[in-house]
Parts: C-alpha cells; sequence; structure tokens
C-alpha cells in the first residue's frame, strides 16, 4: 500500500457495463397482495427511482471529477427510462406493498419537466387507497427555482444533501465551485413552498468536514427549529471510484458524543421499521437530529428498499454488482403488467443481500466492482 500521502491515486475507470440479467416471467402468474416479503422476511415498502446519473457536482465521495471528466460517457437519452415507464413500473411496486418513492439521481432536478413525473406518480394510490410518501433526494442546487413547481405536482417532501456551511469548505467539496448561500435559498424556497418538514442530509469525511457538525446543527435548529431536521451519513464505501478508507469514516457515536456535548440530546424511539436514520432531540426542544450508521451499525436486517436505475435495472442493495434489467422486459419483451409484476415478485422473493452486515462480520466480499452510487441513486 506505502504510504498514503506519498502513494499515486490509482483511480479505476468508471463505466456503465455493470452487469444485468433479463428477469423471468413465472409460469404461473399470481395476482399481487401488497405483501411481498423476500427470502430474510423483509417486505418491499419504499422505491428510490434514479431520474438521471448525470450531476452538476463533483464531490470527491461520489462523483470525483478525475473520473466523471468530460470524456465521460453519460447514458443517452433514449437510455433512460421515460416517465411513462417510470410510472407504469411504480405502479407495479406499488401493488407489491411499495409505499415510499424517493426520486434521485444523479442530480433529479436535472431531467426536464421532471413535475410531469411528479404528478403522474402523485395519482397513484396503494391496494387501501392510500396516496404515496412522494419524495426526492437534491443537491438543492436549483431548487429556490423548481420548489414552488414540485410542490404544486404533488411531491410531499423534500431531502437536501449539504455538507458543509462553511462556503469555502462546501465549494471544495462540491468541486465545481458552487456557493453555499444558493443552496441555503433552495431551502427557504422548499420551505416557503409547503415542502416542510424538510430532511438536509450531511455525509460526514473525518478530516473533510467534520468540524462543520456543530455549526451544520446550530444553523439547522436556530433558523427552522421542527421545519428541519438534519442527519448526519457515516462515509459509505459504495462504488469504486471514490478511494475509500475505514479511517474516513466518523462513526455517529462520536458524532453524537460531540453534539450532545454541545446541545444536550435525547435519543428517540424509530418512528416506522426499515427506518435508516437514529433519531435524537434537542433536550431543549429545538428540533430533532439524525444519524444513518450505515458503516458502523448496519441495518440490512430490515432492509425495505429496491432501487431502480436511470435505465431501468432493479437493484436490491446499495452495494450490488448485478441488476435486473426491467427496461428489457418493457421495451423488447412487451410484457404485460401482470407479467411484470410476477417478474418482480419473483426478483424480491429470493432477495437475500445484506451486504453492510457481512461487511461488519469481516465476510469477504465480491471483488467485482459495485455500482455507483450516482448512477443507482442514494
Ligand atoms: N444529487 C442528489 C443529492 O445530492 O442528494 C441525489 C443523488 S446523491 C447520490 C444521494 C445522496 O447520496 C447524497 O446525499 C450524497 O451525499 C449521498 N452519497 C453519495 N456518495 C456517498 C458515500 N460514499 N457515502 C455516503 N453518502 C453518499
Amino acid at each position: 500500500m506505502g504510504n498514503p500521502a506519498t502513494r499515486t491515486p490509482v483511480i479505476p475507470i468508471a463505466d456503465l457495463r455493470y452487469r444485468a440479467a433479463v428477469p423471468s416471467i413465472p409460469a404461473h402468474l399470481q395476482p399481487a397482495t401488497g405483501r411481498l416479503n423476500d427470502a430474510l422476511g423483509r417486505p418491499l415498502r419504499d422505491l428510490r427511482i434514479s431520474v438521471t446519473d448525470r450531476c452538476n457536482f463533483r464531490c470527491s465521495y461520489c462523483m470525483p471529477k478525475e473520473v466523471f471528466d468530460r470524456d465521460h460517457a453519460f447514458l443517452p437519452q433514449s437510455s433512460l427510462l421515460s416517465f411513462e415507464e417510470i410510472a407504469r413500473l411504480a405502479r407495479v411496486f406499488v401493488g407489491h406493498g411499495v409505499q415510499k418513492i424517493r426520486l434521485t439521481g444523479g442530480e433529479p432536478l436535472l431531467r426536464r419537466h421532471l413535475e410531469t413525473l411528479v404528478a403522474m406518480l402523485a395519482e397513484i394510490r396503494t391496494p387501501d387507497g392510500r396516496a404515496l410518501d412522494l419524495t426526492l433526494t437534491t443537491n438543492g442546487s436549483l431548487l429556490a427555482k423548481k420548489a414552488r413547481a414540485l410542490h404544486d405536482a404533488g411531491l410531499r417532501r423534500v431531502t437536501v444533501s449539504l455538507d458543509a456551511l462553511d462556503d469555502a469548505v462546501f465549494r471544495r467539496m462540491n468541486d465545481v465551485d458552487f456557493p453555499v448561500a444558493d443552496v441555503l435559498a433552495g431551502i427557504d424556497a422548499a420551505i416557503a413552498a409547503g415542502l416542510a418538514p424538510i430532511k438536509i442530509n450531511m455525509v460526514v469525511k473525518r478530516g473533510t468536514n467534520d468540524h462543520q457538525i456543530v455549526p451544520m446543527a446550530r444553523h439547522f435548529r436556530e433558523r427552522y427549529g421542527a421545519r428541519a431536521v438534519l442527519r448526519f451519513i457515516e462515509y459509505m464505501d459504495v462504488g469504486s471510484t471514490n478511494g475509500w478508507r475505514m479511517d474516513h469514516v466518523l462513526p455517529s457515536a462520536e458524532l453524537i458524543e460531540q453534539l450532545d456535548a454541545a446541545f444536550a440530546l435525547e435519543a428517540l424511539e424509530a418512528q416506522a421499521p426499515g427506518e435508516t436514520a437514529q433519531r435524537w432531540r434537542y433536550r431543549d426542544g429545538g428540533g430533532e437530529v439524525g444519524v444513518i450508521s450505515s458503516v458502523t451499525q448496519a441495518f440490512c436486517h430490515d432492509c425495505n428498499r429496491a432501487r431502480l436505475s436511470t435505465e431501468g435495472r432493479l437493484y436490491l442493495c446499495l452495494f450490488a454488482h448485478q441488476g435486473h434489467d426491467l427496461r428489457h422486459l418493457l421495451r423488447e419483451s412487451g410484457v404485460s403488467d401482470a407479467e411484470l409484476s410476477g417478474a418482480v415478485a419473483e426478483i424480491w422473493s429470493v432477495r437475500a443481500d445484506r451486504y453492510s452486515e457481512l461487511r461488519s462480520l469481516g465476510v469477504a466480499q465480491s471483488a467485482e466492482r459495485k455500482i455507483e452510487m450516482h448512477y443507482i441513486g442514494g
């Protein structure tokens, strides 16, 4: 390995040749019951849909500039699922129990007319007649412009990723010199448009932005109180391009100690099974914060999330190596909704992925290349 300070960085070339299998259609089609469990008894509740693999930021932990440069081949428009294809697949997943849909990317607000898709998804009802919990994760750069239209189209909530309050640190982290003031204006606009309470996600990388933890907490509790919930995410080993190292991870337990010393915290109960964040409240009533400890306290045991990539591949884990090519079924096989539903049921019912738990247990992982975060979404 050599001395990290003197080592020449080796940056693997990213491409989009992730493996994908064409799903089979079961011979006997069962109607969806809304209660589909995987091989470990985990239901399907949460679908994350990536609407673009492009992003206008180059955060080094996600889309490092050296890899995702001018020559990088992003997916051509014809590869992307259309809004109609996305809505059709979403209806199939809702039939199997999905209650929450999160639009993501890349940067989802780069996809043109996204509010049209939001309006289509907002019309979908669960088998018992409820509207979906429809949300979106964004870097906030275009939110000031788009918050009102998204809300009016039926978006319920929004999560904004923001890694620092200090302008110089933020510009360095997004690596495109984007000013923090514009993201903060986007957050204000989202709250004014009725998208509150809003979640703010901060990925913490030790030695890069851990000195921003307390200033971020102070800013959001003082400015918004309960209308904003700041969540701290442990830097994860997703993809293969970010040079992840364990010593860059700040364990959530350490982070909570820092916050507790500054503000005095009290643990809160989880609101729903499968929730990614552990919740804490400020004892003085100043709102709440969360920690997402994907590295130090893996939560695979109740993971109820499926991910649909920009080009229509279904992934059952953020750390998967292989997807299931649903777009092939839509475009090449011309399947019916019942066949599509059967194929999804068959895929989910044998799911046994628990990458993070196995990593914690020290079980050797496949050396095959993992999918990148920008391709599959957060
Ligand atoms: N562009 C949108 C955004 O910035 O929120 C959506 C896509 S982005 C891939 C989704 C989330 O993944 C962001 O909050 C980002 O910070 C987070 N993320 C990306 N790489 C990560 C990593 N290695 N560890 C932890 N979180 C990561």
